[in-house]
């Protein structure tokens, strides 16, 4: 049952019941039904909009979290980078300068990642310029590590050649210090013990009793073995890296062509074959083509006094 209304009538002076059509009735219903509704609506615009459900509050508060987390990975990128920064600097300074190697050139150091293109896939999301920034650092130091690696192998291979190059360069002298009778001749114009002219010595004549043993001044192959006009009996050793040494007026020839030395290893004995006027080895080096002061390489087997004696007798002699 619903509530009945009375309206007062004026002229009658009586209050009459107030009764209302359906339609009325619907009316009324619907404006309440609306307003109720609308009421809503405002409470879920405010709530979706304006207060942050517990899943939202939560996911901001990570993305804060991750936004500082971010912040520290870039301050700690920056430092690595100082780091490999440092490693580069000595690589190019002092590694690669010590076996003669080039720096490596800046624009491949450091190379540039331009264009924002590479990132896009990135620009979507909150804070980008953040994620951007801390993507391109390490990128950038990644390229940057793999270019230092390579250049550490670069520098084990020519660590490994010239270790190669300093057992294979002829570095001691022929004869064994006990068996050498002193230097007739020394490198360079020299009057001819035996023709009496000014003739280029192209190595040094170190004297020693017939039979003493003459030594491979440096590890190598031997090129030829074997008789060679006023050399007599002579050997000559390739060293590789433009290294060639000579053995002139053996008595016996102790290799073969082809046959690997070591420095130390005996290869023939000292003679007079050939043009000779007493038993003595003429020991040459040549380097790239050109013959050289083959005293200039005694540094192996002399103390610092005695090399520079050599080298001031075999100039002077
Ligand atoms: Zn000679």
């Amino acid at each position: 049952m619903g509530k009945t209304s009375y309206h007062f009538n004026r002229q009658t002076l009586t209050y009459e019941e107030v009764r209302y059509s359906t339609g009325q009735k619907i009316w009324a219903v619907l404006k309440q039904l609306s307003i109720g509704i609308g009421i809503g609506v405002v409470l879920f615009i405010f709530a979706v909009y304006v207060m942050d459900s517990p899943r939202e509050q939560q996911l901001k508060k990570e993305n804060k979290l991750l936004l500082a987390q971010y912040g520290v990975l870039s301050h700690r990128i920056d430092e690595y980078q100082k780091v490999l920064d440092d490693l580069q600097e000595r690589d190019d300074q002092l590694y690669r300068a010590t076996f003669n190697a080039d720096p490596i050139p800046t624009s491949i150091r450091r190379p540039g990642f331009g264009g924002t293109d590479r990132y896009e896939h990135l620009s979507d999301i909150s804070n980008s310029k953040t994620v951007i920034a801390t993507t391109q650092k390490l990128d950038i130091m990644a390229k940057a590590m793999y270019v230092q690696s390579n250049s550490y192998d670069e520098l084990i291979k020519l660590i490994k050649q010239k270790e190669q190059r300093m057992n294979n360069i002829p570095a001691i002298r022929p004869l064994s210090g006990k068996d050498m009778k002193g230097m007739s001749s020394g490198f360079g114009m020299r009057v001819h013990p035996i023709f009496g002219d000014l003739r280029m010595h192209t190595g040094i004549d170190l004297n020693a009793d017939a039979g003493s043993p003459i030594y491979a001044t440096g590890n190598g192959t031997v090129e030829s073995s074997g008789w060679e006009g006023g050399y007599g009996n002579c050997v000559v050793i390739n060293h590789g890296f433009g290294f060639k040494s000579l053995y002139g007026h053996c008595k016996e020839l102790l290799v073969n062509p082809g046959a690997k030395v070591k420095r130390g290893q005996k290869i023939a004995t000292v003679g007079m074959t050939g043009v000779a006027s007493g038993n003595h080895v003429h020991y040459e080096v040549q380097v790239k083509g050109k013959y050289d002061n083959p005293a200039k390489y005694f540094f192996m087997d002399l103390s610092p006094e005695e090399y520079s004696e050599m080298l001031y007798l075999t100039e002077h002699r």
